[in-house]
């Protein structure tokens, strides 16, 4: 069967994506699922093309008025917690503000009232330069992206053919997208700096994927840039008898060149060094 790595980390901005990114290029042949539905971009450095299927993502619902039986008695108003209803004239439901409590749908005497899927999000799957990439975006507003990332992963795990991994680029932080994300992974891929906020960081989200039960290692990217930090984070997995993944140094250039859509491992040098032999590490543990 298929193995799925998770790569997560407590905060954004910690290189989940450069690590994604470089594990698909050492795969070849891979699938890919950004799970960081609030602000995805794993599709812009893995090369995302043809679009193979599209979907809108409804997990609630929103009230609509039928303005043709609205009578403007303003009951909806009255009962509606969240102040999503105005009347001007008749009852106005602001999208936004409405939690689709269905309060209005149960209260309105001329049955004006009709609930209705609300769109949270749209998600594709696509071809990219190293198999397919499964990605979603939440609508604006929209908080709630947990659900999304469930449905991205369990079609990517009903994908059929010959791929050699599965990798999900985790949403930032511990909350339930992350638990979302989580689920089901063979291997979880810590990446974290060498910072006070980085251990930290790293201690919630490691404490959340321990809960599960779940292997996980721990990579420090920009380890040069803080030896001491580095040592700690260090000693830190050898007590809490998590994988040592290893360091990844600093490369400014890594950078530039994700954002021109090439992956860092395909540039050589230092950090290409490193990348590789922390999938090695993890595939190992696979
Ligand atoms: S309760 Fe019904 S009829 Fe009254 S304002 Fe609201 S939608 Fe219109
Ligand atoms: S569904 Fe609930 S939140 Fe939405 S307009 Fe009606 S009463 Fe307000």
């Amino acid at each position: 069967m298929m193995k799925e790595i998770v790569v997560v980390s407590g905060k954004g901005g910690t290189g989940k994506t450069l690590v994604c990114a470089s594990f698909a290029a050492l795969a070849g042949n891979a699938i890919l699922v950004d799970a960081d539905v609030e602000a995805p971009n794993l599709r812009l450095v893995v090369g995302a093309g043809r679009i193979l299927e599209e979907h809108t993502h409804s997990d609630s619902e929103v009230a609509r008025v039928d303005t043709s039986l609205c009578k403007g008695c303003g009951k909806c108003a009255e009962v509606c917690r969240f102040g999503a209803v105005t009347l001007d004239g008749v009852a106005v439901v602001d999208d936004l503000s409405c939690e689709g409590c269905a309060a209005c749908f149960y209260t309105c005497p001329e049955k004006a009232i009709v609930m209705e899927p609300r769109i949270n999000g749209r998600w594709w799957v696509a071809e990219c330069r190293y198999g397919l990439i499964f990605h979603g975006r939440l609508e604006v507003g929209e908080g709630l992206s947990g659900k999304l990332v469930a449905v991205l992963k369990e079609r990517a795990r009903k994908q059929s053919g010959n791929y050699r991994l599965r990798i999900v680029d985790g949403p930032p932080g511990i909350g339930c997208p992350v638990l979302a994300a989580l689920t089901g992974a063979d291997f979880v891929v810590v990446v974290t700096e060498p910072t006070l906020s980085g251990l930290h960081d790293a201690e919630r989200v490691v404490g959340v994927a321990q809960h599960f039960g779940l292997k996980v290692g721990v990579c420090v990217n920009k380890a040069d840039l803080n030896p001491d930090m580095t040592a700690k984070l260090h000693n830190w997995v050898a007590q809490k008898r998590l994988v040592w993944l290893g360091e990844l140094p600093f490369d400014e250039t890594a950078y530039s060149a994700m954002a021109n859509g090439t992956s860092p491992v395909e540039l050589g040098g230092r950090l290409a060094a490193a990348l590789q032999s922390l999938y090695r590490t993890v595939t190992q543990h696979i």
